[in-house]
């Protein structure tokens, strides 16, 4: 569902290139969960950032869904993009809205009908277990609310992928668990491929199939989380 194929990114800055990808490759099939863990500036964050090409790699291919993003017009990658939602560390919400004006948002660009709006929000609402919510503002709410809130957000564009940034890292050791069963859920009934980058070895332990570590900019290893983590 997802493919990086040798993916090198650089940075360019006034005297030097900093290679924060070098030659990465993985596949992350459908429907599984796949997560990148590594230290601080490792490259995570560009790595996934590469996916949706928020980071457009130096060289490499991005497939997703069957589509190679690295071919498409700017009109047709915003297009590509819906499929693909992504969640933050800090959320991200917009906090002159309501939680059900955030996750409306994109069906309003979209120009839905209201009706439609109305109950596809709160359906999202509900899968999130924020029922009570729909009035308040970001500025209300818990850190793990707030992420449902995210996760409502962008369930709304029907994504086939979810890329998690750091999903976790602002809550604490039991909103964390809420939050990755709530993924967990969401990828299993909704069939989502899920791709997480995170510093956390729990987080990949409580809920990926597979995993891949990186270090500075390349993958060092790369298998199922049992085979990976049994090494001695
Ligand atoms: P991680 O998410 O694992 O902490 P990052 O992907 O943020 O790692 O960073 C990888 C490397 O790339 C680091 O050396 C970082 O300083 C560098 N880097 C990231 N973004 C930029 C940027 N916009 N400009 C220059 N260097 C960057
Ligand atoms: P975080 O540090 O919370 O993981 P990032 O560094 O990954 O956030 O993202 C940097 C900024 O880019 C965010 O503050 C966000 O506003 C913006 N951004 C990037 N991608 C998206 C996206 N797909 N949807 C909305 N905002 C985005």
């Amino acid at each position: 569902m997802i493919e990086l194929r040798n993916i090198t990114k650089k940075f360019y800055q006034k005297t030097k290139a900093i290679t924060a990808l070098s030659d990465v490759s993985l596949t992350v099939p459908e429907g599984k969960i796949f997560g990148v863990i590594g230290a601080s500036g490792a490259g995570k964050s560009t790595l996934i950032r590469c996916v949706n090409l928020l980071e457009k790699p130096t060289s490499g291919e991005v497939i997703v869904a069957g589509q190679n993003l690295m071919n498409l017009s700017s009109k047709q990658l915003a297009k590509a993009r819906r499929h693909i939602g992504m969640i933050f560390q800090h959320f991200n919400l917009l906090s002159s809205r309501t939680v059900f004006e955030n996750v409306a948002f994109s069906l309003e660009l979209d120009h839905t009908p209201k009706q439609e709006i109305q109950k596809r929000v709160s359906d999202l609402l509900s899968l999130v277990g924020l029922d009570e919510k729909h009035h308040d503002y970001p500025v209300n709410l818990s850190g793990g609310q707030k992420q449902r809130v995210a996760i409502a957000r962008t369930l709304a564009s029907n994504p086939k992928v979810l890329l998690c940034d750091e999903a976790t890292s602002a809550l604490d050791p039991a909103t964390t668990k809420s939050i990755l069963s709530l993924l967990k859920d969401i990828n299993k009934r909704l069939n989502i491929t899920i791709l997480l980058i995170t510093h956390e070895m729990d987080v990949v332990k409580d809920i990926c199939d597979e995993v891949a570590v990186i270090s500075e900019g390349k993958l060092i290893e790369q298998g199922a989380v049992s085979e990976v983590f049994s090494h001695p």
